[in-house]
């Protein structure tokens, strides 16, 4: 049956996707639960969000492959109807010097970070349009708005993401169309682990609110973007980061 309310979560399988797309099914959303590897993970997810009265569906795609995107599109539309709300987070990460960054890893974390969210975008933008309503929310980062040592690739690639929100928030907003951004600082999940436990303590220390970001205070920046509380909102980047850039 089609929905009013469609939300495509892309990273949805772990972290903050997950606890972005139990928030928006918490909020009424139809809610497709983009996975790349784990599908064990995403099943999880929508078995216990249908459990609790919620729809979701699992729906796995590689957002650097344009045609999986629009695969997973058309499945989230005959399950649900079309995507009013996008969430574009699936990201890689990871650490090394600038000289030792390879070809296949610059190109590889610019093709799921920044070509992801731009085919997503695309796919989901004819109806939007076609409607003149929706509503896009990018995951960047606080690494997006500063240098980041020994993420040189990562952070170009959240830099480039936080200018096509900007630029995208122009370009459809007279299409009745928001496009925001929201920048995390350190987040406790799955993807910062690779720090180790006493980085991560450090870490904490380091923020002035005094710990480590949960995905659920992700989730609630992007649920604030999504909403109509946010109707006079777009082209912006709020940084959720505990006060850790100042
Ligand atoms: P995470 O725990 O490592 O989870 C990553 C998610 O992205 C997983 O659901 C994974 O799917 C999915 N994914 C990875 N590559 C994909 C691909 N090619 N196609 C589709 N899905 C893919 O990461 P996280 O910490 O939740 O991060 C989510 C977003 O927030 C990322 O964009 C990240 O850059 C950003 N961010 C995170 C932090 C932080 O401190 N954690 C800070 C700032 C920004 P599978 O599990 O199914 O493979």
């Amino acid at each position: 049956m089609e929905q009013k309310k469609v939300a495509l979560v892309t990273g949805a399988s772990r972290g903050i996707g997950r606890a972005v797309a139990a928030r928006l099914a918490h909020a009424g959303y139809a809610v497709g639960v983009n996975y790349h590897e784990r599908r064990d993970k995403a099943d999880e997810l929508v078995a216990a969000l249908t459990a609790s009265g919620c729809k979701a569906i699992a729906v796995q795609a590689d957002v650097s492959v344009r045609a999986e995107v629009d695969a997973m599109v058309r499945r989230v539309e005959e399950a649900f109807g079309p995507v009013t709300l996008l969430v574009s987070n699936a990201g890689v990460a990871g650490q090394a010097l600038f000289q030792d960054v390879t070809d296949e890893l610059w190109e590889r974390y610019f093709a799921v970070n920044l070509n992801g969210a731009r085919h997503c975008i695309q796919a989901v933008l004819p109806h939007m349009l076609h409607e003149k309503a929706g509503c896009i929310v990018t995951v960047s980062s606080i690494w997006g708005q500063h240098g980041a040592s020994c993420e040189v690739t990562y952070s170009c690639t959240k830099h480039a993401l936080i200018g096509l929100t900007r630029s995208l928030a122009m370009e459809l907003a007279p299409s009745g169309i928001r496009v925001n951004c929201v920048a995390p600082g350190v987040i406790n999940t799955d993807m910062v682990q690779v720090l180790g436990s006493e980085t991560l303590h450090d870490l904490a220390g380091q923020t002035p609110l005094g710990r480590l970001g949960t995905p659920e205070d992700i989730a609630a920046a992007v649920a604030f973007l999504a909403s109509d509380d946010a109707s006079f909102i777009t082209g912006q980047v709020l940084t959720a980061d505990g006060g850790f850039i100042g």
